[in-house]
Parts: C-alpha cells; sequence; structure tokens
C-alpha cells in the first residue's frame, strides 16, 4: 500500500462490493462471508458506507467547519452558536463524529459502516446514532448483538467501540483488524502534516498546529484490535 492510497488519494487497490462501494479484496471476501453467516442466523448486514476519498471527507469537514452542516456537541445535541467557537473548539467539536480528512479509515477500503434496511421502519432515513445501535432497545439491536458475538472470528472489530474521549462510539462502524493494524501503523503524523498543507481543508492552519493533539486524542486513541 502507497502513502496515496492510505490518505484516500487513490482507490486503485479496492474492489467493488454490493452496489456502489469499494473494499479491499480480503476485506471484502471476509466481510462477504461474515455477511452470509449473519444472513442465515435471519440478520441482514447491508453497507452504509465503504470507501471515501480524501476529497469527499474534505467536503464533509469544510461543510461543518464553515457551519454549512449542523455539527453536534459532545452530547449529540446540534450547536446553535458555532460561530462563537474558536478554531481550535471547531476542530476538536468536529472531530468527535467525523475524522480529518487524510485520517479516515474509510480511506483505506478496510473500515465500513453497517446497517439492516428490514430492522428500519417505512420511510425511515438512517442517522447511525447510538441510540439506533443501542444493544437492548436500538432498532439495530439483534444486529449490534450478532456482530459482537461473531465479527471477530471474521476479522471485524469496532475501533470505537468505547468511549475513549476522542471519537464517540460508533457501533456500526467495522474494520478488518488483518489488513487495518498494518496499514494503521503506516500512516504517520508527517504524512497528514504534507498532505493538510497542501489541500483546501478549512481551519488548516489550526490543524496543523493542533496536529500533535489531534493525532493523540483521535487517530491513536481507539479500541484495541484483537490478537490475530
Ligand atoms: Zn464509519
Amino acid at each position: 500500500m502507497i502513502n496515496e492510497q492510505i490518505v484516500g488519494l487513490r482507490y486503485d487497490h479496492l474492489c467493488p462490493v454490493l452496489t456502489g462501494h469499494f473494499l479491499t479484496e480480503k476485506t471484502r471476501n471476509a466481510f462477504l462471508s461474515m455477511r452470509e453467516a449473519a444472513f442465515e442466523d435471519g440478520i441482514e448486514i447491508q453497507i452504509a458506507s465503504s470507501f471515501r476519498s480524501f476529497d469527499r471527507q474534505c467536503v464533509i469537514w469544510n461543510r461543518k467547519f464553515s457551519g454549512q452542516s449542523v455539527v453536534l456537541d459532545k452530547q449529540a445535541c446540534p450547536i446553535v452558536d458555532w460561530d462563537t467557537y474558536s478554531d481550535k473548539e471547531k476542530i476538536v467539536t468536529i472531530l468527535r463524529w467525523s475524522a480529518l480528512p487524510g485520517a479516515s479509515r474509510h480511506h483505506w477500503g478496510t473500515d465500513l459502516d453497517v446497517f439492516s434496511p428490514s430492522l428500519m421502519p417505512e420511510d425511515y432515513h438512517l442517522q447511525l446514532t447510538p441510540e439506533e445501535y443501542d444493544h437492548e432497545n436500538g432498532m439495530f439491536a439483534p444486529l449490534t448483538r450478532w456482530l459482537s458475538e461473531h465479527m471477530h472470528q471474521f476479522g471485524f472489530y469496532r475501533p470505537y467501540q468505547e468511549d475513549l474521549g476522542g471519537t464517540a462510539p460508533e457501533a456500526w462502524h467495522l474494520s478488518y483488524f488483518p489488513e487495518a493494524r498494518e496499514i494503521a501503523s503506516m500512516l504517520t503524523p508527517s504524512m497528514l502534516f504534507e498532505l493538510l498543507q497542501s489541500k483546501p481543508i478549512d481551519g488548516a492552519e489550526t490543524v496543523l498546529d493542533q496536529l500533535p493533539l489531534i493525532w493523540n486524542q483521535f487517530i491513536l486513541n481507539i479500541s484495541e484490535a484483537p490478537e490475530l
């Protein structure tokens, strides 16, 4: 894997899976096996999001930073006085819910967000919220529980399993750890620094200034992958 693939600038190492999604070949094969096993247990697994490019992540980031998209606070409530936030506060707040462009695990082709359309009410619009995926009361509770019990045997785990003070818990975000842990070890702060210097990302100056904090609090600070 080359640097441009790690930071989402290229995806020629990925292959198509289901409709409109891309994963590495190994992740795709593992995912399809897991999907089949779940199906036999009566659980539908569909992909909400898989590979996402640097440019796409940059659009998401800039919309939030500029206030065009709503940003949520720590309690997942929409922030109404966004304009009063300092650049550093904006960055740390956005990072709770969205990755820094170049550092999203969705760039790698090893990570994906999943859901079960068959468990959703008609005309329901998927939100990807902790309530939906709550293992007891969420609409996707059967999916959450099935994944917790079985995903490890297919090579998947949740990098955002618990709240470690960085990214909010994401029960829907799965990572194929045999490949992802290797890619994670290849990404470096200097790679990100070089990349973000040359890209139109809002708040770039503060992002670069705060990169050590971002690196430690949001990129390294994730749930541990199981042993291989
Ligand atoms: Zn995700």
